[in-house]
């Protein structure tokens, strides 16, 4: 099973790091979780494109995780030859998110069906959403949908996906909870958003400060991974970005209370188990 970060930023524009974006491969089969900012021009540095998606995973509907789902879309339908659904699994929301995501299409969906003779129907999209403790299985790959806790934002999921004995836990935004606890139950891989709580806190903005409180800490994933006997805990969506040269002074606090091993990544780092 391969694990490709395809976008490690953060709601804060960046020249380096895409929105947050993972594509989880096992054989042919790509599940790419969360679509941020710049995610399909990361998709063709990693070699594919938005019709090769097998299906699309939103952790919630923060706008950091779902910038580029209109691209994912009109990419797809106009890129693939025939009738191509997109299936998309998500939170309770991701069937309104998905219907209003077209309906802001309608126009460019118009032209090209008038300009094109052979297209002749708009996007096909398949939202499915899921409750906490939902199990998707299919060709040997099951993934667990458990709730994380992003409060206030609701509802909101991460993911545990089994493939070939091995197991990664896409956790998304999330502060340590049960959920959380669930999928990197011995995960090998454990992807998770973090924040430099000790840098933030010191922030003269109050809206800056206020992500504190939902997201976890490097301390806290590190403590996670360690609870949870992850092998390999990867950072990232980290506010604020590490400088370059600086990623080890990132994963200090992590590195604390985890013997495992971290990684603090950058766009298309891809990392196997
Ligand atoms: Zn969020
Ligand atoms: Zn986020």
């Amino acid at each position: 099973m391969d694990v490709v970060i395809l976008g490690s930023g953060s709601p804060m524009p960046h020249p380096d790091r895409a929105g947050p974006a993972t594509l989880v491969q096992v054989g042919e089969r790509r599940y790419l979780f969360d679509c941020g900012r710049g995610v399909l021009m990361r998709a063709a540095a990693a070699g594919f494109g938005a019709q090769n998606i097998s299906a699309l995973f939103l952790t919630h509907m923060h706008s950091d995780h779902t910038t580029d789902f209109n691209d994912i879309i009109t990419t797809r339908w106009v890129m693939s030859p025939g009738p191509n659904p997109l299936r998309v699994f998500g939170p309770g929301g991701v069937g309104g998110f998905t219907e209003r995501t077209l309906a802001a299409l309608e126009t460019d969906i118009g032209y090209r069906i008038a300009h094109h003779e052979d297209l002749t129907e708009g996007p096909r999209v398949v939202p499915q959403e899921l409750e906490p403790g939902a199990v998707l299985e299919e060709d040997g790959v099951r993934i667990l949908a458990m709730a994380t806790d992003h409060s206030p934002v609701h509802p909101t999921l991460g993911f545990r996906i089994e493939a070939e004995g091995k197991a990664v836990a896409i956790a998304g935004d999330t502060v340590p909870c049960d959920g959380l606890d669930a999928i990197c139950r011995d995960a090998d891989i454990y992807v998770q958003t973090v924040i430099r709580s000790d840098l933030i806190g010191q922030a003269p903005s109050p809206r800056m400060r206020d992500v504190i409180d939902y997201h976890s800490d490097v301390a806290q994933a590190g403590a996670t991974a360690s609870r949870c006997n992850v092998g390999h805990l990867v950072l990232n969506h980290f506010v604020p970005p590490p400088p370059p040269g600086r990623e080890e002074e990132w994963a200090a606090d992590a590195r604390a209370c985890f013997d495992g091993q971290i990684t603090v990544s950058s766009d298309l780092l891809k990392i196997s188990c």
